[in-house]
């Protein structure tokens, strides 16, 4: 069951390959191991690719819903954020692009196939400007302002 769990993770986040229907594949031992380890990598952990406490400790953290692994090679994604919109804004370009984007607190599946997970896990997830650059925000989390409390 442990394992099932972090496998869901793994393939949701992109280390590992997406599969169709409700069931995951048997993988094998060492194409688990690549997956952690390609993660601690990310997270900047000590890639060992064993599922130790702090790779644990940090999967388990509040996180953006958007994939860590998207692409192969140069177009891979590094960081934890894409800078595609701070490009936008100082090039000052304004023609045809709506200005005020659409911020929604939605539950579960909410008609982008990128469902939420409920409290903790994917808090929020957000589209390019050029696919019209909603910023969706999980309405299970605790969401508060000026509090210490929540998120
Ligand atoms: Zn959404």
């Amino acid at each position: 069951m442990i394992t099932y769990l972090f496998q869901l993770y793994l393939q949701k986040f992109g280390y590992l390959a997406p599969t169709s229907g409700n069931s995951l594949p048997l993988i094998d031992g060492s194409a688990l191991r690549s997956a952690v380890k390609e993660f601690q990598e990310f997270a900047g952990l000590t890639a060992t690719g064993d599922l130790d406490q702090e790779t644990l400790d940090t999967m388990a953290l509040p996180r953006c819903g958007v994939k860590d692994k998207v692409g192969k090679g140069v177009n891979a994604r590094r960081k934890r954020y894409a800078l595609q919109d701070v490009m936008m804004m100082q090039n000052d370009y304004t023609g045809g692009l709506n200005p005020y984007c659409l911020v929604r607190f939605a539950e579960g599946e909410h008609g982008d196939g990128d469902p939420f997970d409920g409290p903790g896990g994917t808090l929020a997830h957000a589209f390019f400007p050029i696919y019209g650059g909603d910023a969706h925000f999980d309405d299970k989390e605790q969401w508060t302002i000026d509090s210490y409390r929540g998120t």
